[in-house]
């Protein structure tokens, strides 16, 4: 048994039940997991190892609920500047199509370094597409190096252009290669137990990018192996005239027909849900990955966050792929999400409430947690993963914010953390990252990207 103390963080914001905010606060971890919670000076005064947080903001790991590491490699492509999503997605499959087992490699170590240092203890990733020598595998083993908690998807794509959907037939795969694979990837790589460091998610890609069949017949899968699902929703009114046009349903009526409804499914953006879905969501206790700055970007529309909220609709923060945003940086992202959803509460706008600090905290760290059903994570607690965040208080950018250091993680501009472990281990330390080197790294990255293009 291995112990760490974790004592004297000006601030340790636990967003448990209570949502307690603890003064000189600490925590005592034993092999990963919280066993004490409180003022230092309840807890012990030994451990193997000690870690003081004197001047520091604590806060449970936030969690990122959609992105697509690969696009880290076409950050700020031009011709994919300035387009909506369908004309972005055009723009942009043909190069993905030449992606390699290397990419994805790369992108992966990169994505997850980005996400670290910005706060970020587990993630999820959306891989729809598997060309040339590509596999989920590869995903999977280099994410193990950096160290953050990844569920891994096998998503897909099977309508191809030649049979009315969007991507090129070269990047779709048949039903059964999809099935096969993602049955074999379950069943390699999954587990489910509290503290599991890998679990792997059937993702089809979208509506208009796969078959209903094999929507069908990836929550079959998804149910029969017993893990979770996820897919994009609504996230443009391009979308949602393609669902009505093509299958005469809006979008939460085609996904009850096609057996997507449930705790155990979240689906990205949500943006165009009326107020009637929006209570069928709650009701099914189906989530949704709040992604602001995508939206922004793409220009698709502003989602109906505050009212996912109210209903009691699992919400959680994604960052959404890195050639729609075009950073990782996750506590930058929940900021935007406060940020967003006060313009929406403009009075020319949706009006009401504004969105607090304290809420968008809420949705990056409990939200998300429940978004990926994971209990163990999520906040900090007695017998939770022991996944926190630090932050030097006395930085630039908190200089006269420190009232309230909670609400300054929000309302100053964003930083990488100080800190970052998961389950109880140390992945940033003093604002390095501490389990791969960065330079090599950016370099390699720098490189495939370039030739990705020039290609
Ligand atoms: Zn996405």
């Amino acid at each position: 048994m291995s112990t760490l103390l974790v004592k004297h963080a000006q601030v340790l914001a636990t967003m448990d039940e209570e949502r307690r905010e603890i003064a000189d606060g600490g925590l005592l971890i034993q092999d990963g997991f919280i066993t004490q919670v409180g003022a230092t000076a309840d807890l012990p005064d030994t451990a193997d190892e000690t870690l003081d947080l004197s001047g520091h903001l604590v806060l449970p790991g936030f969690i990122n609920t959609h992105h697509h590491f690969y696009q880290t490699l076409t950050r700020a492509v031009p011709g994919a500047q300035d387009a909506g999503l369908f004309d972005w997605l055009r723009t942009l499959y043909p190069i993905w199509a030449r992606m390699t087992a290397e990419h994805i490699e790369v992108s992966t170590k990169l994505a997850l370094a980005e996400l670290a240092l910005s706060g970020c203890t587990t993630a999820f990733d959306h891989l729809y597409l598997f060309p040339n020598d590509s596999r989920l595998d590869d995903e999977i083993e280099a994410g193990k190096e950096i160290g953050l908690r990844l569920h891994a998807s096998r998503g897909s794509m099977s309508l191809g252009e030649s049979d009315g959907g969007l991507p090129p037939d070269s990047v779709v795969e048949t039903d059964s290669e999809i099935l096969a694979d993602t049955q074999r990837l379950v069943e390699t790589y999954h587990d489910g137990e509290p503290g599991s460091m890998t679990q792997v998610v059937v993702a089809p890609c979208s509506p208009f990018s796969v078959t209903t069949d094999i929507m069908k017949d990836s929550a079959a899968l998804a149910r029969s192996l017993g893990v979770t699902m996820h897919t994009h929703l609504a996230e443009t009114m391009d979308e949602e005239e393609f669902c009505i046009a093509t299958y005469g349903r809006r979008p939460i009526e085609l996904m009850e027909d096609l057996d997507w409804m449930g705790d155990d499914v979240w689906f990205a953006h949500s943006v165009f849900i009326n107020d009637a879905e929006i209570g069928r969501m709650a009701d099914a206790r189906t989530g949704a990955a709040h992604c602001p700055s995508s939206n922004m970007r793409l220009a698709s529309g502003i989602a109906p966050v505050r009212k996912y909220l109210a209903a009691g609709v699992p919400l959680g923060l994604g960052v959404d792929g890195s050639a729609s945003n075009d950073g990782s940086h996750l506590l930058g992202e929940a900021r935007m999400a406060m940020l967003l959803a006060r313009l929406d509460a403009a009075p020319n706008q949706s009006g009401g409430e504004l969105l607090t600090a304290r809420k968008a905290i809420e949705i990056a760290t409990r939200g998300g947690a429940e978004v990926l059903r994971r209990p163990d994570i999520g906040s900090l607690d007695f017998g939770k993963a022991a996944d926190f965040i630090a932050i030097d208080l006395s930085r630039l950018e908190y200089a006269g914010a420190l009232h309230d250091p909670v609400a300054a993680a929000m309302f100053a501009a964003p930083v990488n953390v100080d800190f970052n472990y998961v389950g109880g281990r140390a992945v940033v330390s003093e604002g390095n990252l501490l389990t791969t080197e960065l330079e090599p790294l950016i370099e390699r990255h720098n490189r495939l990207a370039a030739q990705l293009l020039d290609a």
